[in-house]
């Protein structure tokens, strides 16, 4: 716990900790001045008391679940657009025609008529 929180050249003092509050600083939305968490302080961690949701292990657990989700997401997004979709089908195509340069007939399990049919949007 702080021993004052939203002390500001405004309000040099701010108000003093409540030992028995969360101890994390909070700032509401519009992100002027902060105060201490009004949630009762129930799990002890580094010493000091904090509510459910400001527990550090619990704020890097969330932080981590954000940005696997985020990753996920953008690494989905990534794949599925238009040019790499493209270049995916072109790349199965050329994969085909080198296969057929080099005497083998079985490159994959499409023939190159397919590849170029996906690649136009058709059926494949
Ligand atoms: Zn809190």
């Amino acid at each position: 716990m702080r021993e004052r929180y939203g002390a500001w050249t405004g309000n040099p003092k701010g108000t003093p900790g409540n030992h028995e509050l969360c101890s994390e600083s909070v700032s509401p939305s519009t992100g002027w001045n902060s105060y201490q968490c009004s949630r009762k302080g129930i799990i002890e961690e580094n010493g000091e008391l904090w509510c459910k949701q400001h527990a550090p292990a619990n704020v890097k657990a969330k932080r981590e679940k954000v940005r696997a989700e985020w990753k996920a997401k953008s690494e989905a997004r990534i794949a599925n657009q238009p040019a790499n979709v493209r270049r995916a089908a072109i790349e199965e195509c050329l994969a085909v025609v080198e296969a057929i340069e080099t005497g083998s007939v079985t490159a994959g399990n499409r023939t190159c008529a397919d590849a170029i049919r996906a690649l136009l949007g058709g059926e494949a």
